[in-house]
């Protein structure tokens, strides 16, 4: 296989989910309804101005109204909660995102309980993880949600096969490995206090890394012919890749997909509140 077949093309395949919402968008533009998409961003993260910046720019492309809400640092937990009452009894607003990380002084478990679920596009709140969790129609989370039109468009089986995900976080490490059950993979989660990570993750014919932490992940970690998916920057270089038999790119892998899910969970929630 050359090194071209072997990408697992995130971009291309966000390209491909994006022009899908585009198109359903525009079908419910003829029935008067555009869907909306609120974000809230509490302090000036560059980072998170980078990400909210691109989901605003994203939605507009794809024919979605988006508003920002920006809120300074210094933000209280009822001024907060006050923003989200109200972007959740508007019934304008389809999705609502609230930007994590949170200032210290936040309460984020509250905050996140306190969007409405119908408007949940992020798949956070507890009613939607326990949806998931039971493989029920809902809002997911939408960087494993990308990854898993990412496998599934590429081709890549998943019934029966051995998937290690590499990290347990509530936002992508826990639903990823619950998705990747619902296709009928068998599941090992790693984490901070797995003992031999590399004795684990050799085992793996679908290797998840989302652990965050930089060159987590080397040619020790990777058996020849996985399909390896890093959410992060966690390889080495390109040693571990000439093992892999399939293998993201960052840039151009897994991030274009997290903004692609979001677009489609937005249009899922305008058209679930309507009964569309
Ligand atoms: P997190 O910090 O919340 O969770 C990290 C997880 O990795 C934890 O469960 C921890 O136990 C595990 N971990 C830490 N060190 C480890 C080690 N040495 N060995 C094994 N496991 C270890 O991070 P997160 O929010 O889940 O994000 C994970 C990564 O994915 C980050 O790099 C983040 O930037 C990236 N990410 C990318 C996108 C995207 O759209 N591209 C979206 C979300 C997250």
């Amino acid at each position: 296989m050359s090194d071209d077949q072997r990408i697992l093309d995130g971009s291309r395949v966000a390209a491909a989910i994006r022009a899908e919402v585009a198109a359903a968008v525009a079908e419910l533009a003829a029935r008067a309804v555009v869907p909306r998409l609120d974000a809230v961003l509490v302090g000036g993260d560059p980072a998170s101005e980078v990400y909210v910046g691109s989901k605003a720019r994203t939605s507009a492309e794809l024919g979605m109204r988006s508003e920002t809400h920006r809120l300074p640092a210094a933000t209280r937990q009822d001024e907060l909660e006050a923003l989200v009452d109200r972007l959740n009894a508007d019934p304008e607003v389809d999705g609502i995102l609230v930007q994590l990380p949170l200032p210290r002084q936040l309460d984020t478990a509250a905050i996140l309980r306190r969007v409405d679920p119908a408007k949940d596009v992020d798949g956070f709140h507890p009613m939607n993880v326990g949806l998931l969790q039971q493989n029920r129609p809902a809002l997911r989370p939408c960087t494993p949600a990308g990854i898993m039109e990412l496998l599934e468009r590429e081709g890549i089986a998943l019934a029966g096969r051995r998937a290690v995900v590499v990290g347990r976080s509530d936002i992508v490490g826990k639903p990823m490995a619950v998705m990747l059950l619902h296709a009928h993979a068998t599941v090992t989660i790693c984490h901070s206090r797995t003992r031999d990570l590399a004795a684990v993750t050799r085992e793996a014919e679908v290797l998840i890394a989302a652990a965050g932490v930089c060159a987590l992940i080397g040619p020790e970690h990777v058996a020849e012919g996985a399909v390896v998916v890093d959410v992060g920057m966690h390889r080495v270089g390109d040693r571990e890749t000439a093992k892999a038999s399939r293998i993201t790119p960052v840039p151009g892998g897994v991030g274009p997909l997290t903004i692609a899910m979001l677009m489609a969970n937005t249009l899922a929630a305008a058209k679930a509140r309507r009964d569309l």
